[in-house]
Order: C-alpha cells, then sequence, then structure tokens
C-alpha cells in the first residue's frame, strides 16, 4: 500500500488527495467492543459511527473519511470531501460512493462533518469565538477569530476553547479588560492557558514575537515555575520578582545580539529557583510573606542551609525598591564562587582536635567551637544558647538548636556538661545568668562579635569557618560520627577539660549538681 499523498512541501505533483489531518491520537477511545469495521478491519469496536455503501464505519475511519479532501477519482471533481471508497478502495465524493449522509454545513455550505447543530466545526469556532470576543468594529479581532476558525483542526480549536482559564482570558479580551499586547499579558497571573493564548497570538502574527530562543525557553520555564509554587502571596511576590526584575532585563539583554542569553537566563533561574525557596522557608517557618521579611530573618536563613542560598541577594536587595523606610533596608552578603572562604572537612577536624585538646584556652570558648564546628550553629545562635538547652536523658545528651535537639556525642558530653553547670562568669559582675556564653555586661550574652575574635585562639577563623561551607562538611560527616572518628575516649576528653584551671572542688560540686538533675530530671 502506498503511503498517501499530503500535500506535503516540495512536491511538485499537485497532490490528487489530501487529509487535513489525522484523527488526534490521544483522547481516542479505547476500543471495548466487538464489532467490526469494514474499513480499518479492527474487529473490538464499540460503536459504529455510520453505516455506507462500502460498510459499516467506526468513529475513527468517520473521522478520516470526512476529513479527506481531493479531485473525486471517479467524476474528477475538485475540492471535494473523499468520504466513499471506490470498487478500487479509492476515496471517491459522497455523490459518486451514493452516501447520503448529511455532510453539508448548514450555515455555510461547505462540505463538512457536522459538529453542532448542523453548523461545521469552522462556523462553531467562529460562532463561539465572536460570542466571546465580541469584536464589533475591531478589526484585529475579527481576524483573530478568523485565524482561529481557518486554523487545519478547527475542532482543536474547540476543545481549547472550551477551557475554563481559556474562556476567562477570552472574555477578559471580549470585554475590553485584556488588551492584546505582552505588556498586558504580563501582567496576569501566570497560567499556562495565558501562554498557550499568547503563543498562539505570536503564532498568528497578532502579537510580536519575542525574541530568541533561550529568552523564550525562559519564559516558559518561569511559567511553568510559577504553576508549580503555592498559591498564594508566594507565587505573586516571585511572579513580581521575575518579571519586573529578570524579565525585563532579559528582553533588554536580548536586543544586544553579542549577549550571551543561555548564561544570564541561567544565572535568573537561579535567583528566581532561590528567592521562592526564601519566601516558602519564611511561610513554612515563621508564617509570614515577603512584605513582613526584616534583615533577622535574612541572617537566620542564609546563616543554615546549602550555599546556594547565596543568591537571595539580588532579590532581597530587590525589595528595596519597594520599601520606603531605610530602617527596613535588606541586604545579604554577595560571595562569588571565588571569594568564598572555604574550610575543608581536613581542617575542620583539625579545629575541633584543638578544641578538645587546646587546655590552655578557656573551656567556655572550647564549647562554643565546637558547637560551631560540630553542628554549624551560627555564631549568633550560639550566644543566645542558655544552659537549660543542654538536657541530659536517659539515653544520653541533647543540644537544644533551633527547634530540635540534637544529640551530643557521649564522647564530649562530660565536657558540656561541666561547662553549663560552672559557676556564672566570675569574672565579672555578670552573675545570676544562665545564658551558656554569658557577656561582661549584666544579664548579657556574649556579643557574636567578641565570640569570633576569641575562637582565633582556637585557630577558627568564624568567617571562614562559617554557616554554608561548613553545613556542608556537617552534612557528611555529622557531629557523632566525627568525634568517634577522632576516637577520643571520654576519660581523654574529660582530662584534657579538667586541666583548664577548674579546682577540683568545683569538679566535685558540679558532679553533684549534674547528679541531683538527673534524679529530678
Ligand atoms: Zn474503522
Ligand atoms: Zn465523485
Ligand atoms: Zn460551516
Amino acid at each position: 500500500m502506498s503511503r498517501p499523498a499530503t500535500g506535503g512541501n516540495g512536491s511538485t505533483r499537485p497532490p490528487t488527495v489530501r487529509i487535513a489531518a489525522e484523527p488526534p491520537a490521544r483522547g481516542r477511545p479505547r476500543s471495548v467492543g466487538d464489532l467490526t469495521c469494514d474499513r480499518c478491519h479492527r474487529t473490538d469496536v464499540a460503536k459504529i459511527r455510520v453505516r455506507w455503501p462500502d460498510g459499516a464505519i467506526c468513529g475513527i475511519c468517520f473521522t478520516t473519511a470526512t476529513h479527506t479532501f481531493g479531485t473525486c477519482p471517479d467524476c474528477l471533481e475538485p475540492d471535494r470531501m473523499l468520504p466513499g471508497r471506490n470498487k478500487q478502495g479509492k476515496p471517491i465524493c459522497r455523490h459518486c460512493a451514493g452516501i447520503t449522509t448529511q455532510l453539508v454545513c448548514a450555515r455555510c455550505g461547505r462540505e463538512a462533518e457536522r459538529f453542532r447543530a448542523g453548523n461545521c466545526a469552522r462556523c462553531v469556532v467562529t460562532e463561539d469565538l465572536t460570542a466571546l470576543l465580541q469584536p464589533g468594529d475591531n478589526i484585529s479581532l475579527h481576524r483573530l477569530i478568523r485565524v482561529l476558525a481557518d486554523a487545519e483542526r478547527p475542532e482543536s480549536i474547540y476543545t481549547y476553547t472550551r477551557g475554563a482559564k481559556t474562556r476567562e482570558l477570552l472574555t477578559a479580551i471580549g470585554e475590553r479588560r485584556l488588551a492584546i499586547r505582552h505588556d498586558a499579558f504580563d501582567k496576569l497571573a501566570r497560567s499556562t492557558a495565558a501562554e498557550h493564548l499568547r503563543a498562539l497570538l505570536m503564532h498568528h502574527g497578532m502579537l510580536p514575537q519575542r525574541g530568541p530562543e533561550p529568552l523564550a525557553r525562559f519564559e516558559r520555564w518561569l511559567s511553568q515555575k510559577l504553576d508549580a509554587l503555592p498559591d498564594d502571596s508566594t507565587r505573586t511576590a516571585i511572579e513580581r520578582f521575575a518579571t519586573w526584575h529578570h524579565l525585563n532585563r532579559l528582553r533588554k539583554r536580548a536586543a544586544d545580539p553579542a549577549a550571551n542569553l543561555e548564561t544570564v537566563t541561567h544565572a535568573a533561574k537561579q535567583e528566581i529557583t532561590e528567592a521562592a525557596k526564601l519566601l516558602i522557608w519564611l511561610a513554612d517557618t515563621h508564617g509570614v510573606d515577603a512584605a513582613s521579611l526584616t534583615q533577622a530573618y535574612v541572617d537566620d536563613y542564609l546563616a543554615d542551609g546549602p550555599s546556594t542560598r547565596k543568591h537571595i541577594r539580588n532579590y532581597v536587595r530587590w525589595l528595596n525598591h519597594e520599601r520606603s523606610s531605610p530602617s527596613r533596608r535588606l541586604d545579604a552578603p554577595h560571595r562569588d564562587a571565588k571569594s568564598v572562604p572555604m574550610i575543608t572537612q581536613t581542617q575542620r577536624i583539625a579545629l575541633v582536635r584543638n578544641c578538645l585538646e587546646w587546655e590552655r584556652v578557656g573551656i567556655s570558648l572550647r564549647v562554643a567551637g565546637l558547637i560551631l564546628l560540630l553542628w554549624a550553629h551560627p555564631l549568633n545562635k550560639i550566644v543566645m544558647l542558655r544552659s537549660d538547652h543542654l538536657q541530659q536523658s536517659p539515653t544520653g545528651m541533647t543540644i537544644l538548636l533551633g527547634t530540635r535537639p540534637a544529640a551530643v556525642p557521649e564522647a564530649i558530653s562530660e565536657l558540656f556538661w561541666r561547662h553549663a553547670q560552672r559557676p556564672s562568669n566570675q569574672q565579672t559582675t555578670n552573675t545570676s545568668t544562665d545564658w551558656l556564653f554569658p557577656g561582661t555586661r549584666a544579664g548579657a550574652h556574649l556579643h557574636p562579635g567578641t565570640l569570633s575574635t576569641h575562637l582565633k585562639a582556637l585557630g577558627i577563623d568564624a568567617q571562614r569557618a562559617r554557616n554554608a561551607t561548613l553545613r556542608d562538611l556537617v552534612h557528611d560527616v555529622d557531629a557523632r560520627s566525627l568525634i568517634n572518628l577522632l576516637g577520643y575516649s571520654p576519660a581523654v576528653i574529660t582530662q584534657h577539660a579538667a586541666r583548664t584551671g577548674t579546682r577540683m572542688s568545683d569538679y566535685v560540686d558540679l558532679k553533684r549538681g549534674r547528679n541531683h538533675d538527673r534524679t529530678n530530671g
């Protein structure tokens, strides 16, 4: 059997038969019946659509037949629908085939499958779109209706315009609430329907093309990204950022033929993705939205989590445009890959060793250093720990960092406990405080900057050992594994701790206090 001529490009011979479109591949009903179609000879057909002189015709064969046009080989009349079959099995017109089924549109008089109320799909689409778009004397709306109705398969346009979101958009155009302009579409809540309509309008020349492919790809990506975001203020906020900051900038860049749009769109995607994560975190952790974002939240966010969080910088700075009060201005440190101070796992292990062994350094500082190195807990949070953040339980000691308690490795729990139960900072007036790291001022905790400076005594560069990098290292080797790795026995660590000048009597008191707590706790 030869391939049917399709009227494809490149053919020098005019096609005698053209099939307007293949029946849709998807949505084809799965046959469940036991009837036989005389055209395609399938024997599992659920319903026979029509009986014609050459036999029983299934739905698929009917659609194909009514979409086959060309010159009838029997009567040689051009431009006919060729639904029938002659003795040789060639498609022929309904007259030659003796088909009596109504195959003429009651409205336009063209040969076509009657789609609705005697009208062909093209007329139905025209009628529906006219009702929605109310073109009046608007030439471009008339043109839009015409190009849509003239689509190769107006049935597809019909299905498309039945979608709720699409109808909403078309109605908005019809009521002149939505102009057919890119900037008007930019202001819409992003949806697949809106982007589809935009693409359709661009395809038919009703909207100008929007520049090069990386930009178009970015726009499609953005549309999907926004659709996937929580449908609350998060999506709106990210959409504003994406549209007003990135999209506008990208469009300007796209005008420059020398610009590397791939790089620029990649960076834009990263920033949008990270900004969205920030807002989701903000909503989940603090129950507030972008309008309530403060510098403290930003710092908090950057102190934890993977190093990719630094990509929120442009977003938080962009938010400043909308903030009139200078006190509410936001910033985030700029750290590109080259300037990120790094600490390696080997360095981290060496520093933990310093904390455990360097007897000349005060125990307080060594504990603070360990909390930083073992859990990547940021300095500004370490100084706010209180004695009761350390808890002894039957299963071991825990330290409450953030919202959930972390297990303190057995080998160092003695050291921690000793520090927590120590007499208050005796060198200062800051007594009767339960800060784990009291400052010199009464009632105050240690300043994180002071702690940072003091930690240098242990070889710890707090800037270097901070958050992001450290967080990754902690992820690879957790506190317990690291202490196990070092192979200290608890006794050895206790000896190191004991030599830091704690008097034996204190130690005995501490032991007593601890046991007391244990029995009561
Ligand atoms: Zn069939
Ligand atoms: Zn004919
Ligand atoms: Zn018609």
